[in-house]
């Protein structure tokens, strides 16, 4: 339970949001129903409901778009008719109501619903004593809304930044060796479900060390730039290239059994030892592959990959090896 919650920023959020309101709303729900206000206790009692309703279907499916929908939803035409029936008093609830909004939902559709419940109350007017009242209000709850949405803009581009750096290679661009366990990980995944053929390639350039040796660690940094956009530039769309270290990488390829690795491995052989030039002449590489096979996760499945590659290295280099037995496919 805490592990989904680390994991799942909106989970958490929504869990919180729910513990919070449910403990909050409930007193008010039985005190409303205590003095006589019934209807007010039926919003609040449907408030509590829809909220718990949400906070558990958000743990049951891990669909929290959904349930932050539902959540804000319910909160803000609760809030509002709340406000338009107890007048300032259910006033003060909508400013919680606008702040959390846009932490429970896409900005946007927080400014939607923030909105609709400033111009349904405005139009309304009864839930104000005076009209200065009401335009301090709107004005009041468009600058909390205002600042929400700019705090929650903000807090979006630096997780998209801060997902780029923590699945990102700096120098080459590709994907990293963390994104890559996520990738291989689903790949197993898809493929219990759906058996559609699966391969792995790793690419190791060869004596890379020389060209360091020789020409300085930048000019070696320039190699596996080079080394990468050919990769990409020789691959589909739906392949995903990963640096995995050093001058290894690795490409997933859906859809690709063993001829099909047979296929692209050569192919790629021959265009990197063609068109991957280093500061003192043409720069190979040695690959190894293999296919998902039913039943086997993906540590082997890239054990099984590094030992082909192993065995690449070992018939001489600048040539590929798909695992299954098959002879070695030479330059
Ligand atoms: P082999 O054919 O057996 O693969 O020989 P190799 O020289 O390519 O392999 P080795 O593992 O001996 O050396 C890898 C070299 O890659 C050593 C290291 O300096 C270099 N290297 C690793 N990461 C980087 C990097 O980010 N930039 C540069 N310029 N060099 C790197
Ligand atoms: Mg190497
Ligand atoms: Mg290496």
């Amino acid at each position: 339970m805490i592990n989904r919650l680390r994991a799942d920023f909106q989970l958490t959020i929504i869990t919180l949001f729910a513990a919070c309101t449910v403990f909050l709303i409930l007193p008010f729900a039985v005190y409303r129903f205590l003095i006589g206000q019934h209807v007010a206790g039926i919003v609040d009692s449907t408030i509590v409901v829809g909220i718990s309703g949400a906070a558990i279907y958000a743990w049951r499916t891990g669909d929290t778009r959904r349930s932050g929908f539902f959540l804000v939803a319910v909160t803000t035409i609760g809030t509002t008719i709340a406000a338009m029936i107890l007048g300032v008093a259910g006033v003060f609830w909508m400013y919680t109501t606008l702040l959390a909004n846009f932490f429970l939902v896409d900005r946007r559709v927080a400014a939607m619903f923030t909105a609709l419940a400033l111009l349904v109350l405005a139009l309304h007017g009864k839930a104000f004593q005076s009209t200065p009242q009401l335009i301090s209000f709107v004005v009041t709850a468009s600058l909390v809304s205002v600042f929400a949405y700019i705090f929650a803009a903000r807090a979006e581009t630096q997780r998209i930044q801060l997902e780029g750096l923590a699945t990102q290679d700096p120098l080459t661009g590709v994907d990293n060796r963390r994104a890559m366990e996520q990738e291989l990980q689903i790949a197993v995944e898809t493929f219990k479900r759906s058996h559609a053929a699966c391969g792995l390639v790793m690419l190791d350039l060869d004596h890379f060390k020389r060209v360091n040796d020789s020409h300085g660690h930048e000019a070696g940094d320039q190699v596996l730039v080079a080394f990468a956009a050919l990769i990409r530039k020789s691959t589909r769309k739906v392949d995903r290239l990963f640096r995995f270290g050093g001058e290894e990488f690795v490409l997933l390829l859906p859809g690709t059994d063993v001829a099909g690795l047979r296929y692209v491995t050569a192919n790629l052989r021959g265009r990197i030892a063609a068109e991957l030039l280093g500061p003192s002449g043409p720069v190979t590489s040695s690959l190894g592959a293999a296919a998902l096979r039913p039943g086997e996760d993906w540590p082997t499945w890239l054990a099984r990959v590094d030992a082909a590659l192993y065995r690449a290295k070992d018939g001489g280099r600048n040539c590929a090896v798909v695992d299954d037995g098959e002879a070695l496919v030479a330059p």
